[in-house]
């Protein structure tokens, strides 16, 4: 079928007036995405989004239900109500008391989500938008079981050693990268972008903040990109600052007025990550071991976190067994896995977070490929990485560059 533009056009308007939403959501104060959503559904509801369906996802969480729950959802305040003072001030048992209040409705966002699947001929919503983004036929339950088997070991010598442990997982990532070195992010930004020749033409604005609920990466107009970087004070924030730059960076290179410069986002997340590992092996020193570690950790989590997710596709009945076995995998005896409704990438974002541990796979491929083929020569990265992915915005999907870096594999 021919591409519409003027169904594009009124498409972009749409996603940057919702992306406008999302930033002042995150940024100010909360924001109701009922009508936007409500137009974006409408816009979408035509048999032209076969040309897009990097779409699927928008369009889905879009609808009416599943909008309104969502929102319901995002809104902890829905849930904590009767929640004792005294878990209130340990994170860990808030999450816990939180989540046995969410279940129910995440699992009614699950159901809801896999209905509309179902409408457009499959089985549920997982394989839908594996299907849109790009991971048909990549076989992704094997690659991270392969990934996990690879790794265990190294990880569980990582986790003991460090004294790291579930219920204060992030709390330990951030003791293990303590630092008490400061960095001119700046400088550090500005030295990465000319090592790699990428000079970047939208307006990148990056705000630091030690209040902000999260970091994000946003582009809010055509030649405007918003990231926000919360302050940690500890090496992962440079990891995260990377990350954030990954995604701008791809925003600003793609060479496209029209809907190609909405990016697919398994394809988005998983080239952010590779800028992130790209950048901790090139421009750190001293500090990249162990901020290879904590990639290494955190991606291998994921990886956990996404074959529970497809584990409990057909029957979440016996989630929290299925939570203990998985995540026992790196060591831990989980005493409350009725937290697993907790976490945002099964309600809101869910069938998401494979793509960190894809992007962490791609990285590695990446970073031997062009090493490979250019050595050093890190301005012959920049402009390969630009011509090969960046430029082409939506129209490659993540097998395609799964498939550009094994060319030269052997
Ligand atoms: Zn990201």
């Amino acid at each position: 079928m021919k591409k519409d533009q003027s169904f594009e056009k009124e498409y972009l308007k749409l996603f940057y007036e919702k992306q406008n939403l999302v930033f002042k959501h995150y940024t100010t104060t909360e924001q109701d995405f009922k009508e936007i959503d409500s137009k974006i559904y409408y816009h979408l509801r035509t048999p032209e989004i076969d040309n897009y369906r990097f779409l699927l996802r928008q369009y889905i969480d879009a609808s009416k239900e599943c909008s309104a729950l969502i929102a319901k959802i995002d809104d902890l305040s829905n849930y904590d109500k009767f929640i004792s003072s005294e878990a209130k001030k340990n994170g860990y048992q808030y999450k816990v008391e939180v989540s046995s209040e969410m279940r129910s409705d995440v699992i009614k966002l699950m159901r809801l989500k896999d209905k509309n699947a179902m409408y457009f001929g499959w089985n549920n919503y997982a394989d839908l938008i594996l299907a849109a983004e790009g991971y048909r036929g990549l076989g992704l339950q094997g690659i991270l079981n392969d990934f996990i088997e690879e790794n265990i070991e190294e990880v569980r010598k990582i986790i003991l050693r460090n004294n790291i442990s579930f219920s204060s997982w992030f709390e330990d990532l951030d003791h293990l990268a303590a630092s008490d070195v400061e960095f001119d992010s700046n400088k550090l930004i500005s030295d990465f972008l000319t090592k790699f020749g990428w000079s970047v033409d939208k307006k990148i604005n990056i705000t630091f903040d030690r209040e902000s609920i999260g970091s994000f990466a946003l582009q809010v107009a055509e030649n405007e990109i918003e990231v926000v970087v919360k302050e940690t004070n500890s090496l992962r924030e440079l990891l995260t600052l990377f990350h954030e730059l990954g995604h701008a960076l791809y925003y600003s290179l793609i060479k496209s007025d029209g809907l190609n410069q909405v990016l697919s986002p398994s394809l988005d997340e998983v080239m952010a990550v590779v800028i992130e590992f790209i950048s901790v092996q090139t421009v750190f020193d001293k500090e990249r071991d162990i901020l290879n570690e904590i990639m290494l950790l955190e991606y291998t989590r994921c990886a956990i976190s996404a074959l529970f997710e497809l584990d409990i596709l057909d029957d979440v009945n016996d989630a929290e067994e299925k939570f203990k076995l998985h995540y026992s995998k790196l060591g831990f005896e989980i005493e409350n896995p009725e937290v697993w409704a907790y976490d945002s990438f099964r309600s809101l974002d869910s069938v998401y977070i494979h793509n960190y541990t894809i992007g962490y796979i791609v990285a590695n491929k990446a970073y031997s490929f062009l090493q490979n083929k250019y050595n050093n020569d890190y301005k012959k990265w920049g402009k390969f990485l630009t011509k090969e992915i960046f430029s082409h915005g939506s129209s490659i999907n993540v097998r395609d560059v799964f498939e550009l870096f094994d060319q030269n594999d052997n």
